[in-house]
């Protein structure tokens, strides 16, 4: 899945996934990544999107729960960390990350499972930016 937020000069916010779907789906589903809220979301707070495993991450609906939590407060980092931590503590195998930008263009992300060397790879590119900035964070 390929998850992307964008923030305009206006601030106006926007959020989007595309993916192929294919890894352990379950035969019939449609998928979480064009389930708003699931796949990804954007409001007036922020924007989140989200990859893994759509079967359990279309049940918490993280996404939204991420810009739920930077609504009432919390950074991006905090928002995600807790969206992801809502779908382990009752699914702690659940392989999958999220990311999320607020309105001031403040991001972060959360990840959990086996990703490759332990991290999962995300890019920033700003307006001055010639070329997107690649992190990685560690997953739990
Ligand atoms: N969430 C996608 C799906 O379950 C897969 C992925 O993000 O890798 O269809």
């Amino acid at each position: 899945t390929i998850g992307m937020v964008a923030l305009d000069l206006n601030g106006k916010l926007a959020a989007g996934t595309s993916t192929n779907g294919k890894r352990r789906k379950i035969a019939g589903r449609v998928g979480d990544s064009p389930i708003p809220g699931s796949g990804s979301y954007a409001g007036p707070a922020g924007g989140a999107a989200a990859t893994g495993d759509g079967d359990i991450m279309m049940r918490f609906v993280p996404s939204y729960q991420a810009h739920e939590n930077m609504r009432l407060g919390m950074t991006p980092g905090e928002a995600t960390k807790d969206a992801m931590q809502r779908i382990i503590d009752v699914f702690p195998n659940f392989k999958g990350a999220l990311i999320a930008m607020n309105k001031y263009g403040e991001y972060g992300a959360n990840c959990h499972g086996d990703y490759e060397n332990g991290y999962f790879p995300f890019m920033i590119q700003r307006n001055d930016d010639k070329d997107p900035i690649q992190i990685q964070i560690a997953c739990s």
